[in-house]
């Protein structure tokens, strides 16, 4: 234990030591507002942000989301404050455009940050393939305190890149499968709302519109 303490120590001063560094290069460029955007950035690469959830019936969540091209700082940036709201709300999914993002982004945990190989960020998902079927009780982020009994599939595959563009698939079962094709709807501007009969649709509608003119949604 001591041994890796130090290590750590050592490791975090060489950092910090290359931190000065770079903030002593900017402190010589002549151009004071390139300056700021530096550090703004290098404030930034060390923050998670809590960003917050939009509600049905804002117009973006029922937009498909842009294909991402670059997988650049922002990018992550994005990616990690989704994590960092989803873990808060708490939640097992969150898409981008729940945070106002009409992006192909979703992040999921469905082990609720107990299991680090669960925790994924899926860019630009496609379902290659489905089977089966199975119904189970649904919530989102964007329609607090409301559940549906939704059909979706047993399985699902799902093709996707990484924060860094390489491609990788998950075969997920279950909630797994269910979540990942309720995340893959958000970016194509599909609600939960949709998955369920005419009749309990308009009663949630309803039920929201009486909780937006009371003031509680
Ligand atoms: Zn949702």
């Amino acid at each position: 234990m001591p041994v890796d303490m130090r290590m750590l120590k050592s490791e975090f001063m060489s950092r910090v030591k290359c931190h000065l560094r770079s903030l002593k290069a900017e402190v010589i460029q002549p151009d004071e507002s390139v300056k700021l955007a530096a550090q703004t950035t290098i404030e930034r690469q060390n923050k998670m942000a809590i960003l917050k959830i939009v509600k049905y019936p804002e117009a973006v969540l029922e937009r498909a989301g842009d294909a991402v091209t670059e997988f650049d700082d922002d990018l992550k940036q994005l990616v990690s404050d989704m994590f960092e709201t989803m873990y808060n709300a708490p939640g097992v999914g969150l898409a981008a455009p729940q945070v106002g993002v009409s992006k192909q982004v979703f992040v999921m945990d469905c082990s609720g940050g107990k299991d680090p190989q669960q925790k994924i960020a899926m860019i630009n998902p496609k379902v290659l393939h489905t089977e089966g079927e199975y119904t189970a009780e649904e919530g989102c982020l964007s329609f607090p305190g409301i559940f549906f009994d939704v059909k979706r599939p047993m399985r699902a595959v799902v093709r996707a890149q990484d924060v860094n563009g390489k491609e990788f698939e998950v075969d997920g079962l279950e909630l797994t499968a269910r979540c990942m094709l309720h995340e893959k709807d958000h970016l194509d501007g599909v609600l939960f709302l949709q998955r369920t009969s005419p009749l309990k649709r308009e009663m949630a509608k309803r039920r929201i519109r009486k909780l937006i003119k009371q003031g509680e949604w």
